[in-house]
C-alpha cells in the first residue's frame, strides 16, 4: 500500500494520548500548526524515498510507526521552540557565582518558602497588626541592621541600581570624590563614572591608577563636595607599586567636612569567610562599625541569596533614600525579596554548615567532598559507559565568578572525558544540547567536567547525555 496513505491526519492524532498531553503543555492550536508541519515534512520525505530505489524499504511503515514519527518530530519542534525559555541547566564549569547562569542557586528551604509565600497573597507592604499599608522593607530591615549593625537598612533591585539611588539621593548636584583606580566597569555597561554622571553628581577623580593617598582626597574637597565613594574592585588587581585609601581611613575626613562616606563593597559577606579557606573580604558589619556612613552590596554574588541590591546605614542617609522618588522604579520585587528575607533568616540562626546557601557551600567545598563526588560519578560512569571512552578524576581551577573575590583561583576536582573517534568540541556540543544542558570546558582536547558546582543528584543525568551521544555515533 502506498504509504503517504497511511500517514496520519490531522484530526487522528489530536486523538492520540501523547498528543493530548502536549495540548496541555503547549494550546491545541499551536499542536495543530505543529503536527501539521510535521505531517507535511514527513509526506515529503516519503515522496523523496518513493523516487529512488528505497521504495521496498516503505513496506514497512506501518500506520503505528508513522503516527511515532509524527509525534517524534513534533517533540523535536517544541523542544526547538523551547530553546530560549529558562530552564535549569548543570554547570560543569566550576564557576561558582556563574553570572549568565544565575548566580547563586537557592536551596530547597529558600525555594519552599517562596512557593508557600507567593504562591498565594502575602502581607507584602500590609501591616498585619495594623490592617493598613505597611512597609515593603520591614522584613528584612530589622535581620540586616542586627546583622550589620547599621541603623537603618533598604533593598532594591540589584547592586547597581543600590549605587545609581545612593549617588542620586545623597549627592545629586553635588561633587563625588573617588579614586582613579576604582573607576571600575562591572560589565553589562555599568561604569562608575557613567553612574555617577546619570546620579546627578559631579565627579571629581584623584589619584592615579595605581596610587592614591589620603593627601589626593583631602586636597580635592572643596564646599561643593557632597560624597567620598569607595568602590570595590571586584573583578580585577591592581599589584606592584600600588598604594590605595582604605575607606576607613577616609572616616575623620568625612565627619571633619560633614561629607557622607559610601562604600560600594560589590560582594558583601555577613560572616567572614576565611575560616572555610576563602581570602579575606571584610565584613559588611567591620565597615559599618569603622565608621562608614553608607555601604551598598549584592544580594546574590557571596551573600548566596536572590537578585538585589542592598543598602545599609546612617538613619538619615537611609531615610532621605527611601524618599527618593527614584526608590520607586528601582525597587525590589515579591519573589527576590521572600528569598532575601530567607536568605538572612539562615544567616541569624548561625551557620554551622552551608546547607541552605548551596553558593556558599561550593564556594567553601573541601577537596575530601571534591574528591568524594568525583568516585560517586566516575563509579556511574564507569556503570553507565562501561569501556566506551575514556574518562579520568584531574584536578582542575574553579572560579568564584560574578565579580567576586577578584583573581581567586580555588583548587577544584574534575572529570576529564575523551573519545578516540569524536572531537572534545562536539561532545561539549552535544552535552549542551541534551534536554537538560550540561555546561563542560574543553581543555586539551578534553571535556572538563568540575565538581564543585554539579549537584550529585544530577550524576546519573550526565551518564544518560553520554551515553546518549555516544550510542548515535558509535
Ligand atoms: C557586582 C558589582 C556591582 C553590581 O552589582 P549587581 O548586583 O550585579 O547589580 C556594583 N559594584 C560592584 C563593586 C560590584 O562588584
Amino acid at each position: 500500500m502506498n504509504p503517504l496513505r497511511l500517514v496520519p491526519s490531522v484530526n487522528d492524532l489530536l486523538q492520540n494520548e501523547k498528543v493530548i498531553s502536549m495540548i496541555a503543555y503547549v494550546g491545541r492550536d499551536n499542536i495543530k500548526t505543529i503536527i501539521q508541519e510535521a505531517i507535511n515534512e514527513i509526506k515529503q520525505e516519503l515522496l523523496k524515498l518513493k523516487a529512488t530505489e528505497a521504495e521496498d524499504k516503505m513496506t514497512f511503515l506501518t500506520k503505528e510507526k508513522l503516527t511515532e514519527w509524527v509525534i517524534r518530530k513534533a517533540e523535536v519542534k517544541i523542544d526547538e521552540k523551547d530553546k530560549n525559555s529558562l530552564k535549569k541547566l548543570i554547570n560543569g564549569t566550576g564557576i561558582v557565582l556563574h553570572t549568565n547562569m544565575g548566580r547563586a542557586p537557592l536551596s530547597k528551604r529558600i525555594t519552599d518558602k517562596l512557593a508557600s509565600v507567593a504562591g498565594g497573597y502575602c502581607n507584602l507592604e500590609y501591616s498585619v497588626e495594623e490592617g493598613r499599608r505597611g512597609s515593603r522593607y520591614a522584613c528584612v530591615e530589622e535581620l540586616l541592621v542586627k546583622m550589620t549593625g547599621a541603623e537603618s537598612a533598604v533593598v532594591v533591585n540589584n547592586n547597581a541600581a543600590a549605587v545609581y539611588l545612593c549617588l542620586h539621593a545623597l549627592a545629586n548636584e553635588k561633587e563625588v570624590i573617588v579614586a582613579r583606580s576604582e573607576q571600575v566597569e562591572i560589565g553589562g555597561s555599568f561604569r562608575i563614572p557613567d553612574i555617577i554622571k546619570r546620579s546627578g553628581a559631579k565627579m571629581v577623580e584623584v589619584g592615579t591608577t595605581n596610587k592614591t593617598y589620603l593627601t589626593d582626597f583631602e586636597n580635592a574637597m572643596t564646599d561643593e563636595t557632597g560624597l567620598l565613594l569607595k568602590v570595590h574592585k571586584s573583578n580585577y588587581r591592581i599589584e606592584g607599586f600600588t598604594s590605595e585609601v582604605k575607606g576607613e581611613e577616609l572616616v575623620s575626613l568625612a565627619k571633619q567636612s560633614g561629607t557622607i562616606l559610601m562604600e560600594d563593597v560589590g560582594s558583601g559577606v555577613l560572616i567572614d569567610l576565611t575560616k572555610y579557606g576563602l581570602p579575606e573580604e571584610p565584613t559588611v558589619a567591620s565597615l559599618v562599625q569603622k565608621g562608614i556612613d553608607v555601604v551598598t552590596f549584592s544580594g546574590d554574588k557571596l551573600l548566596g541569596g536572590p537578585q538585589a541590591g542592598i543598602i545599609v546605614g546612617k538613619k538619615e542617609y537611609i531615610d532621605l533614600i527611601k524618599r527618593n522618588p527614584m526608590t520607586r522604579m528601582v525597587r525590589i520585587d515579591k519573589l527576590s525579596l521572600i528569598a532575601l528575607e530567607e536568605v538572612l533568616h539562615i544567616y541569624d540562626k548561625g551557620i554551622v554548615d552551608f546547607e541552605d546557601l548551596p553558593a556558599i557551600d561550593m564556594l567553601t567545598m573541601n577537596e575530601t567532598r571534591l574528591h568524594e563526588k568525583a568516585d560517586i560519578l566516575l563509579e556511574l560512569m564507569h556503570g553507565g559507559l562501561k569501556d566506551k571512552g575514556h574518562f579520568q578524576k584531574v584536578e582542575c581551577r574553579d572560579q568564584p565568578g560574578g565579580g567576586s573575590l577578584p583573581g581567586a583561583i580555588m583548587k577544584g576536582i574534575a572529570i576529564a572525558f575523551w573519545h578516540d573517534e569524536l572531537s572534545a568540541a562536539f561532545i561539549q556540543k552535544k552535552l549542551r544540547e541534551h534536554k537538560i544542558p550540561i555546561i563542560s570546558i574543553v581543555h586539551e582536547e578534553r571535556v572538563i567536567l568540575s565538581l564543585r558546582t554539579m549537584d550529585e543528584k544530577d550524576f546519573s543525568e550526565i551518564v544518560d547525555a553520554l551515553k546518549g551521544l555516544l550510542g548515535e555515533n558509535s
